[in-house]
């Protein structure tokens, strides 16, 4: 293979890896939002919506993290320069409405709820917060909403750093479970030194691995960026989180029109594939949940709806025994006490007991409210013989 060949190569994987995405989550920087005036820009953003429209079409859900709430806000409040922690605090909370409600008029048009998600670092942390913010994701996604995320930058008791939503996005990610992340960049990739300063620095294409020399070339957080830019290395600390819960990572220009639909024509960006697959990712958390809090006994027909794919219902079950709670990890076994695999339980002990071997419709009368009707997500289950 030439060199040129090669590298075309190299740029299709990364078209490729867009196309075959069922989830996807979109990473959109203050910088490229907003530009420099600090106001945003409302042509790009329709035409970013035209890209997200049609590739929901092709059947894939879509998860938006944007920034700009400070950019939008310190402009609302008059605020200038270099910004204290309580400043950068006010700004963020006068430019999340502003922010939330240009997204919502780019989608107005094409009929699309905007559901806006405000996270902390610490939600996708804390296994409660987890579950919960996952469960909303999930019923968010299956209504056809579009779900747009930015920091909590108001509760935040760190300093807020430009940059950290590119490692918000790849724990937005995580918690999806999205296959592929999508940083829409200033720049269309990663090279093996920073072009700005050293014109014969090459453009990669394909990133297999994060290794301490790809961290290195990607260099330090740009200090001096005016609207907010974390630079080349928060994009590939991302990209390491991301891949190491099953999602590939692209670094993409963000700036052009359309610029989903380039990446997927095949235009320059680093791919970064996944360090682990999916799936493994998956195993090792729910494998990684300590010992199981308790055990759940089903019938022989949840055995075989568990074996061809499905969620655990309540009706299936016979008995529950231990006291775990909510996002613990329980052991489903068989009537013979043959272990069937291991999951999360979306209940605790005792609304497990209230609802075993109901029908899910009944969940509500036994429990005096509303909830999901599985006991085990199919996700948040691993069977023996996988
Ligand atoms: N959450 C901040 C905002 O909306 C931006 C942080 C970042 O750009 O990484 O303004």
């Amino acid at each position: 293979m030439s060199s040129d060949e090669h590298q075309n190569a190299a740029l299709v994987a990364a078209a490729d890896a867009a196309r075959a995405a069922k989830r996807l989550v979109v990473k959109v920087g203050s910088a490229i939002l907003c530009g420099e005036a600090g106001a945003v820009r409302e042509a790009w953003l329709a035409s970013l919506a035209e890209d997200i429209v049609s590739l929901r079409k092709s059947g894939c859900e879509i998860v938006v993290v944007t920034s700009g709430a400070i950019a939008l806000g310190r402009r609302k409040l008059g605020l200038r320069g270099a910004l204290r922690l309580d400043e950068k605090q006010a700004a963020s909370a006068a430019g999340q409405a502003a922010l939330a409600q240009a997204w919502q008029a780019a989608f107005a048009p094409h009929d699309i709820p905007i559901a806006q998600i405000l996270l902390t670092l610490d939600d996708t942390e804390s296994r409660r917060r987890y579950l919960n913010a996952r469960a909303t994701f999930r019923t968010l996604l299956d209504l056809g909403a579009l779900p747009l995320v930015n920091e909590n930058d108001t509760i935040a008791t760190s300093e807020i750093r430009y940059g950290d939503n590119d490692r918000l996005a790849a724990h937005a990610a995580q918690l999806v479970e999205s296959d592929l992340l999508i940083i829409l960049s200033d720049i269309d990739g990663l090279y093996t030194a920073d072009p700005r300063q050293n014109p014969s620095a090459e453009h990669i294409a394909v990133v297999d691995a994060v290794t301490a020399e790809i961290e290195k070339m990607a260099g330090g957080v740009n200090k001096d960026a005016g609207v907010g830019s974390g630079g080349m290395a928060s994009k590939v600390a991302a990209a390491k989180i991301a891949g190491g819960a099953g999602c590939d990572t692209i670094i993409a220009p963000g700036l052009g029109d359309h610029p989903l639909k380039a990446v997927l024509d095949g235009e320059a960006a680093t791919l970064f594939r996944a360090s682990v697959t999916h799936d493994g990712a998956r195993r090792q958390w729910i494998a990684g949940r300590l010992k199981p809090a308790g055990r759940v006994v089903i019938d022989g027909g949840a055995v075989k709806a568990l074996q061809s794919g499905a969620s655990l219902l309540p009706a299936g079950v016979r008995e529950v025994a231990g006291a775990f709670s909510r996002g613990d990890a329980i052991e489903i076994v068989d009537v013979n006490g043959q272990v069937i695999g291991q999951g999360l339980s979306a209940y605790d002990a005792g609304d497990a007991r209230k609802v075993a071997g109901a029908k899910s419709d009944r969940i509500e009368a036994l429990l005096g409210y509303k909830r999901r009707p599985a006991l085990v997500e199919k996700d948040d289950l691993i069977l023996r013989s996988e």
